[in-house]
This record gives C-alpha cells, sequence and structure tokens, in this order.
C-alpha cells in the first residue's frame, strides 16, 4: 500500500494504537466524572433537602420553644403589680417604718415562697430596697440602693422594668420584672420579682435542643450550653460595655463574644455557623456546623436562637451521594454493557449480511460456473461423439487395413501356400494310385500303412487352411491370447519358409502366459516379426532367431531377435512408418510394422525396437499379463 506522506510512515507501529488509547482512556475520565459529577449533584440535593427539612423542623422547634419561652417570662408579669394591692406595702412606702417594713418582709416572704421566685422585693422611689423576700438571709437586699438598676429606671417612670440580669449582692442570674407601685397617678415605689429561668435550660437539655436567648444588648442569657451563657453574640461597643459595667447587669462578667468560626449564609433567611465542639480529654476541638434559625421573642428585646445541627444531614447527604454514584456507575455499567451488546449485535448483523452476500455470489458465481460447465460437458460430449465416431471410423479403417496386411501376407505366402499343399497333394496322388494297387495285389499291409500316410497328409494340409483361415479372420481389440499357442500358430504359418532356410530358434518365454490381446492380432504381430527377421537373415549361413519372454510389472515383454545384418541407422527413423519397406519388387509391402504397432497400441500395448551391439535386430513387443498368469518358464522348447 502507498503511504500518503512521508511523515505518517514514519510513526512506528506500537504508536499506531495511541489514539485509540488515548480515547479509551479520555472515556473513562469522563465516566468517572460523570460518577464524582452524579455524587456531587446527589450530596447537593440531598443537603439542600436535608436542610429545608431541617429548616421546617427546626422553624416548628423554634416556634414551639418561642412560645414556651414567652409564657415562661410572662408568667410572672402579674406578681409586682400585686403588690400595689397591698395595703401595708403602700403604708410602708408612705411612712416606713421597722415594724411596717417586718410586715411587709414577711408579706413578700410568703408571697415568694408560693410563687416560686427568687426574690421580691420592694424599692422607694429613690431606688432602696425597703422590703424583700429575703430579709433573713446574709446576702438580703435590705437597705440596698438599687437605683443604678434598669428595671428600677424604668419602673420609676412608671413603664414595665424587665431586666435580666445577675444580682449585685447574691451575684445569681435572674429576671428581673419591676412595677411602679401608684398611689393615684404618683408613683411612689417600685414592686421587684426576681424569677429564675434556668428551667427552661435544663428543659432544652433534656430535649437535647441546643438554643439559647439572647437580650437587648446581644448577650446570651439564656443557653442549652453553659458555655455560651453570658457571651455576646455580637461585638459590644466600648459605650455599650461602659454602660453594661454601670448597671452592673451582668455583674463583673467579661461578656466575651461568641464567636463562630464561619458564618455561611443558605438563603431563606437561615444561615449554617460553624462552631468548635468541646471534645473530651484535651483533643483537638472538632467543628460542628449549625443550621441557626432565630426568633425575636415577644413583649421582650429579646431573640430565640435555635441550634440544629447539620451532622445528620450531613451524613445522610454523603450516603446519598455515594447512592448517587454507585446509581449513576451501575447505570454507566448498563450503558456500557448495552452498547457493547449493540456493537455485538451490528457484527454479527454486519457479518451475517456479509454472509449472505458472499452466499450470493457465490451463488452466482456457481451459477455462471454450472452454465459454464453445462456449456463445455455439451461441447465436450459433442467432442465424445465426434471422436466415438472418428474411432470407430478409425477402428473401421484399421481392422480394413489389419484385413488388407493380413491378405497381403497370405498374397505373399500363396506361392509358399500353393507349393505346401502341392506336396501333400502330389504325394496324395502317388499314395492314393499305390494304394490301390496294393489292394489289388492284396498287399493290405502296405496299402493301409499308405492310407494312414493319407490321412496324416490330409490332417496336415487341413492344418495348413485352417490356419490360413484363422489368420485370415476378422478380429476385436479385445481378447486375450496364449503366448505359446500364437508362437505355435505364426512358426506352423512360416513353416514352410523354415523347411526352405533352417533357423536356429530359441525359446525363452513361458508358453502358458496369457497376454491381454487377441489371439489372432497376436499371431499376426509374430507372423510379422519372424516373418522379417526370417526375411533380413536371407541365406546367411548362421540364421538364430531368439523369442524371450518376461514379466515386467504389470506387463509382458517379448522380445524377438534376429542375427540379421541390422537396421542401418539412417533408416532407423522410418521403420514404422506405412508402406517404408526395404524389400524389392513385391516382396514388401511396407505395412507389416506399421500394423502390428497399432495392433499392439490397440490392445494398451506397444510395439519398439532395439539394435544390440552384438548385431541384428530385436523386435520388443510389451503387453499386459493377465492375472493368474503363470510365472515365466526358461524354455518352450
Ligand atoms: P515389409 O516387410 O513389407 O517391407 P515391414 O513394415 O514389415 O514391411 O518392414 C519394413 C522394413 O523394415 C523392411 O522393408 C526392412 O527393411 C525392415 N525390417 C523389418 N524387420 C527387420 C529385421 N528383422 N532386420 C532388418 N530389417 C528389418
Amino acid at each position: 500500500m502507498q503511504c500518503p506522506t512521508a511523515r505518517l510512515c514514519a510513526v512506528p507501529p506500537a504508536l499506531t494504537v495511541k489514539p485509540r488509547l488515548f480515547r479509551h482512556l479520555l472515556l473513562s475520565l469522563l465516566l468517572l466524572a460523570l460518577v464524582l459529577g452524579c455524587g456531587y449533584a446527589g450530596y447537593r440535593l440531598s443537603e439542600r433537602a436535608g436542610i429545608r427539612a431541617l429548616a421546617e423542623d427546626g422553624e416548628r422547634q423554634l416556634e414551639l420553644n418561642a412560645r414556651a419561652v414567652e409564657s415562661e417570662i410572662t408568667k410572672y408579669n402579674y406578681l409586682p403589680s400585686l403588690l400595689e394591692l397591698n395595703e401595708d406595702v403602700r403604708r410602708l412606702l408612705q411612712t416606713p417604718s421597722n415594724y411596717r417594713r417586718q410586715r411587709v418582709n414577711d408579706y413578700l416572704e410568703g408571697l415568694n415562697g408560693r410563687s416560686g421566685s427568687l426574690a421580691t422585693y420592694v424599692l422607694d422611689t429613690s431606688g432602696r430596697v425597703l422590703a424583700t423576700s429575703n430579709w433573713r438571709e446574709p446576702s438580703s437586699f435590705l437597705g440596698e440602693d438599687l437605683s443604678f438598676r434598669a428595671y428600677f429606671q424604668d419602673a420609676v417612670q412608671g413603664k414595665p422594668g424587665r431586666f435580666y440580669g445577675i444580682g449585685s449582692t447574691t451575684g445569681e442570674p435572674g429576671y428581673y420584672l419591676a412595677h411602679g407601685l401608684k398611689q393615684g397617678e404618683r408613683i411612689i415605689g417600685v414592686a421587684v420579682v426576681k424569677v429564675r429561668l434556668d428551667a427552661l435550660e435544663q428543659r432544652w437539655q433534656r430535649a437535647r435542643l441546643e438554643a439559647y436567648v439572647s437580650d437587648e444588648n446581644g448577650v446570651i442569657i439564656l443557653s442549652s450550653d453553659p458555655a455560651r451563657r453570658l457571651k455576646a453574640v455580637q461585638a459590644l461597643g466600648p459605650n455599650t460595655r461602659e454602660r453594661l459595667a454601670r448597671s452592673l447587669q451582668y455583674h463583673w462578667w467579661a461578656l466575651e463574644e461568641l464567636q463562630p468560626l464561619a458564618r455561611t449564609p443558605l438563603g431563606d433567611g437561615i444561615e449554617q455557623v460553624s462552631y468548635a465542639s468541646a471534645t473530651p480529654g484535651g483533643r483537638a476541638p472538632g467543628r460542628i456546623n449549625y443550621l441557626e434559625q432565630s426568633r425575636p421573642l415577644a413583649d421582650t428585646p429579646w431573640r430565640l436562637t435555635l441550634l440544629s445541627p447539620l451532622q445528620d444531614q450531613r451524613r445522610a447527604a454523603i450516603g446519598n451521594a455515594l447512592l448517587a454514584a454507585g446509581a449513576c456507575a451501575l447505570l454507566i455499567f448498563f450503558g456500557l454493557a448495552l452498547n457493547q451488546r449493540r456493537k455485538v449485535i451490528a457484527t454479527r448483523l454486519a457479518a451475517r449480511e456479509a454472509l449472505q452476500r458472499a452466499n450470493d455470489e457465490l451463488e452466482r458465481r456457481i451459477a455462471e460456473r454450472t452454465a459454464d460447465l453445462s456449456a463445455s460437458n455439451e461441447r465436450l460430449k459433442a467432442e465424445i461423439r465426434e471422436r466415438r465416431q472418428t474411432e470407430a471410423h478409425l477402428r473401421q479403417t484399421q481392422d480394413e487395413l489389419v484385413q488388407a496386411g493380413k491378405l497381403a501376407v497370405i498374397g505373399q505366402m500363396s506361392t509358399s501356400i500353393a507349393h505346401e499343399l502341392n506336396q501333400p497333394l502330389a504325394a496324395l496322388r502317388t499314395l492314393s494310385g499305390n494304394t490301390v494297387r496294393f489292394l489289388q495285389r492284396g498287399a493290405l499291409e502296405v496299402a493301409g500303412s499308405n492310407l494312414q500316410t493319407i490321412g496324416e497328409l490330409v490332417d496336415r494340409m487341413g492344418k495348413i487352411t485352417a490356419s490360413l483361415r484363422a489368420f485370415a479372420r476378422r478380429s476385436d481389440d479385445h481378447g486375450q491370447a496364449s503366448l505359446g499357442q500364437a508362437v505355435d500358430a505364426a512358426l506352423m504359418l512360416l513353416q514352410p519358409r523354415l523347411q526352405r532356410s533352417p533357423v536356429q530358434i530359441e525359446h525363452a518365454y513361458a508358453g502358458a502366459t496369457r497376454l491381454g490381446i487377441d489371439q489372432t492380432r497376436l499371431e499376426q504381430i509374430l507372423v510379422n516379426l519372424i516373418g522379417n527377421a526370417l526375411d533380413a537373415m536371407g541365406a546367411q549361413a548362421e540364421r538364430h532367431l531368439w523369442l524371450s519372454g518376461a514379466a515386467d510389472g504389470a506387463s509382458y515383454r517379448l522380445e524377438v531377435r534376429d542375427n540379421g545384418p541390422g537396421i542401418a541407422p539412417e533408416l532407423r527413423g522410418h521403420l514404422f512408418e506405412p508402406f517404408f519397406t526395404t524389400k524389392p519388387g513385391e516382396q514388401g509391402l511396407g505395412l507389416g510394422l506399421t500394423l502390428s504397432a497399432s495392433l499392439a497400441a490397440a490392445a494398451g500395448g506397444n510395439l519398439g525396437v532395439r539394435h544390440p551391439e552384438a548385431g541384428g535386430t530385436a523386435f520388443v513387443l510389451s503387453l499386459a499379463l493377465l492375472a493368474g498368469a503363470p510365472a515365466p518358464e526358461p524354455s518352450h522348447e
């Protein structure tokens, strides 16, 4: 294949896989990002839903607890105003005396005990405590000047004094409710009830609620977590700090700022705040995230703040994120599996289509080839027919040639045959005349002997004519012949010539050998070969003829050799040509070898020639050896 550019061809084969690897890597990264994205989305959604649910729940809790705080702080509202109805209190305020103080002290003590408040006391308009429920205790406020207290200052002006603070005498925190006691329109004193609100804190702790109440100064006055108590939720300015120090509202507390580690707005007025968690055993502080919700409390400038821990939501969000990532990974896995399956199916379909196409193509080619083959077959059949006709014609011609050859041989032999027959005929004539005479003389024995000789002569003549008839008979390609009989018949036919010029014949073949050729044809071949040998040897003094045979695999080789003059090299190539003869006059037709070779070939054999160095000529006849033929025997004579 031709490379498009030299630069591309220079890339080593190992690097050609890179784009695919890169694609796979990129896809893996994308899928990983998708899984992480799903996990993140799951986390965000779950977190948002969790926060919303927590916010709704927190809202309810906030409302519920705000009501509880409100009811807790309002349930004592009536108490200070109640003292206005007491005659002893009014008299004490108008005209203080020890007796009256004591009466009021007793009264307040009783009242305080019943109402469950921390302390109940009465101040004159200058802020001095005239009577108090805790008059018996060492930390009694009796005689103390509390004019600096904000609740007093409000109440003495006719406003409801509400105040959370730490007792300057007892150091005990409490909620102060003050009421200006009136005589007509004039305020003659102030009644104060100090109540404890720590029951709320205990209730929150029992309910494992994290909440706190901050007052108008932003100072936490109630908290489920004691550590947050008396901390400022916002920075206090120096003026405020000075004012608070002067009023001793929080005694001498430092009022540190409650600083969250972080504050994140979450929308809808909700904020997430993080505080350091107090860890036991002095370990490094952890961090707890809360959902912060707050609401103002009715009738007070206070706010209730609820802190809902976000840990559970975060944990649930992480769980949901893992679930979402897992589901996403599962979906991706199924997607990939489906895609893989789709690819496999597509590949299979493509393969099936390709197979179908190949099949169709094959069928089309087969149909074409079949048509071609049919045409070739038809052509072949026509050729076979033609060939058979030609063959039949050839065979007919060959038969006629054979026949012509035979007749030619017979014609050649006619003189000798006539001579052969004339001799016994002359002998018969003489013998029959003699026999008649011997019979007349009564010499029966001699006559009988003559008659026997006559019979023998007739038999001999019959044999000659029989062999001539057999030789002249038409024969076919498929027959079998006995080698011994064929040699005998040929020699019988050539007997007259052999008698004229004697020949030393050596037989070296198995007479019982059966060969795949018609008997008459074998005889004809042998007559031709032996006849030629006799012609070649002519009248030379030493005349030798060797007839030797041997099996050669599935065929049999019969050699007819003479010690004649041999064949001149320049003539050797023409031996098997029709009508090639060196014989003078009418002695030779030039058909003998041609016919013999064609007869051998028609029987599946062949005829060849050998020119022995010792001289003479040897014709080699190879013919099929029939099964069951006996092994060659050394001699036939
Ligand atoms: P024809 O015998 O009628 O001449 P053949 O075909 O039998 O025809 O022989 C062709 C020629 O082959 C002969 O004329 C002869 O010259 C030569 N030939 C055949 N047999 C022999 C042999 N044994 N020795 C020498 N020459 C031979």
